[in-house]
């Protein structure tokens, strides 16, 4: 028989939080995390933002969504969607209110730091031949030497031939990589600081050493592998300046752990987050307010750019559905509401000391719901309010979904933004949410299943949700 509580336990239980992780709470939870996440893990072998769209578009047309067609009468479980220059894709349910009531907006990103190419990537040295690389996002570079890549990408002919690359991933196929300096050699690099013991005109990837059969010509490695490539894949060298090809780490996500309970693999960061709400979009039917999935591009690089969250498209995409229905973009924007679905830290045991315990995110432990994120004094944030943030705790509670409150460390440690800066200034009340991730921005990231099943679950339950905002 369990004993009796006493009058401080009691009141302990009635007034204290107790955080809890998911395992505690519903040690079956890993279970359906697990079938959920092997999902998530075919997912991630998209890496970039174009096979990501490429993936789901299929997929989307499986599930009855049709290509956007402004002026044209949606009705309530109407799905269609918008593909902005293959990198961004918008995702609608038409809800049962009119848009003018407000829509259910959650925007992930799906670049992912990696090394991008020079417009004039291709030379031989040391009778070797290798793309010169210019990183993209925030990386350790020292962490980019000596792993496994692949290269993805796209060349355009002079004819406007699009050319698709993916080579160095399936095991039938070559790989290439970033060397290190032996450690033999390396007194003075050991001494260097990290951001220089290798430097970013040292990624350099080694794709070929056999020269081409005629002494007469120079560079007679350079030119056999460009024989190869035009053979392959029909460009010159010419037509790499164009082109938009990166390297990226050619590991296959992965279960980690004797209980399976992570995944290891590259660009969770933030495909964990574009994967979860991309699989609440489809699982919502008949939603009472219009949902609107956003997969974006170029976060790691500042949100720049056409295609970046700080371009209009978004905008004029609410614009055109306002004007749909026959009112103004302004009065839709300020009825609704947004997550910002981005990753954050989780607690690493091995560098306990840029972390405060009491408002760091835990591994297993739920989506990280972040009232705001940015750096120092809080500078370039977004910063929820308590009337939105309770909103969305009431629906998660309503729906049974568990959540932590995280930062992402120490004050003054450093920091980083998100999305919800951008979408936040069309007068949308933002939040940020997302797993939390181990080795963040690393070539193999770490995230808990059930963390990613929840945070599926915390925006399914945002979209279907009847709850009224008030404004
Ligand atoms: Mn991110
Ligand atoms: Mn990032």
């Amino acid at each position: 028989m369990a004993e009796k509580k006493s009058k401080g336990q009691k009141l302990a239980d009635d007034l204290l939080s107790k955080p809890q992780s998911l395992g505690e709470k519903d040690p079956k939870f890993l279970e359906e995390a697990s079938k959920f996440c092997e999902g998530y893990k075919k997912f991630l072998a998209c890496k970039t933002e174009r096979e990501a769209v490429a993936y789901a578009i299929p997929i989307l047309k499986k599930h009855k969504y049709t290509e956007y067609v402004h002026g044209k009468k949606y009705k309530a479980g109407d799905k269609f969607y918008l593909n902005n220059r293959d990198k961004d894709l918008i995702m609608c349910t038409m809800g049962k209110k009119p848009v003018s009531e407000g829509i259910r907006v959650s925007v992930a990103h799906l670049d992912s730091p990696r090394l991008d190419f020079k417009p004039h990537p291709l030379f031989e040295d040391g009778e070797m031949v290798y793309f010169k690389t210019h990183y993209y996002g925030g990386i350790k570079k020292y962490q980019w030497t000596t792993v496994p890549m692949s290269i993805r990408g796209v060349v355009m002919l002079k004819d406007g031939t699009k050319v698709t690359i993916n080579v160095g991933e399936d095991e039938s196929d070559p790989s290439f990589i970033i060397t290190d300096l032996l450690v033999h050699l390396a007194r003075d690099q050991m001494q260097k600081t990290a951001s220089k013991v290798v430097e970013g005109e040292q990624l350099n990837l080694l794709i070929g050493s056999w020269p081409f059969d005629d002494e007469k010509v120079s560079q007679r490695c350079k030119l056999a592998i460009m024989q190869i490539l035009n053979e392959k894949y029909g460009f010159t060298e010419d037509d790499l300046e164009s082109a938009e090809l990166c390297a990226v780490p050619a590991f296959k996500a992965r279960d980690l752990g004797f209980d399976r309970s992570l995944v290891a693999g590259y660009g969770q960061d933030d495909s964990s987050c574009a994967y979860a709400e991309f699989m609440a979009e489809l699982d919502t039917k008949d939603p009472e307010y219009t949902t609107v999935t956003i997969f974006a591009d170029k976060e790691e690089t500042g949100s720049d750019g056409p295609t970046g969250m700080a371009s209009y498209f978004f905008r004029d995409f609410i614009e055109d559905l306002a004007q749909d229905a026959g009112c103004e973009v302004r009065h839709v924007m300020r009825r609704s509401i947004c997550l910002s679905a981005d990753v954050g830290a989780g607690y690493d045991p091995a560098w306990p000391e840029v972390f405060e315990r009491n408002n760091c995110a835990f591994m297993n432990h739920g989506p990280i719901l972040s009232k705001y994120d940015g750096a120092g004094g809080k500078y370039s944030t977004n910063d929820a309010s308590a009337e939105m943030v309770n909103y969305i705790q009431r629906i998660f509670r309503e729906a049974g979904v568990s959540w932590q409150m995280g930062e992402l460390g120490k004050i003054d440690v450093g920091g980083g933004g998100t999305i919800a800066s951008y979408i936040s200034l069309n007068n949308i009340d933002t939040i940020d949410i997302g797993v939390p991730v181990l080795s963040m921005h690393a070539p193999v990231e770490v995230v808990a299943k059930a963390d990613e099943y929840m945070l599926y679950k915390a925006i399914h339950a945002v979209y279907n949700s009847a709850l009224p905002k008030e404004i």
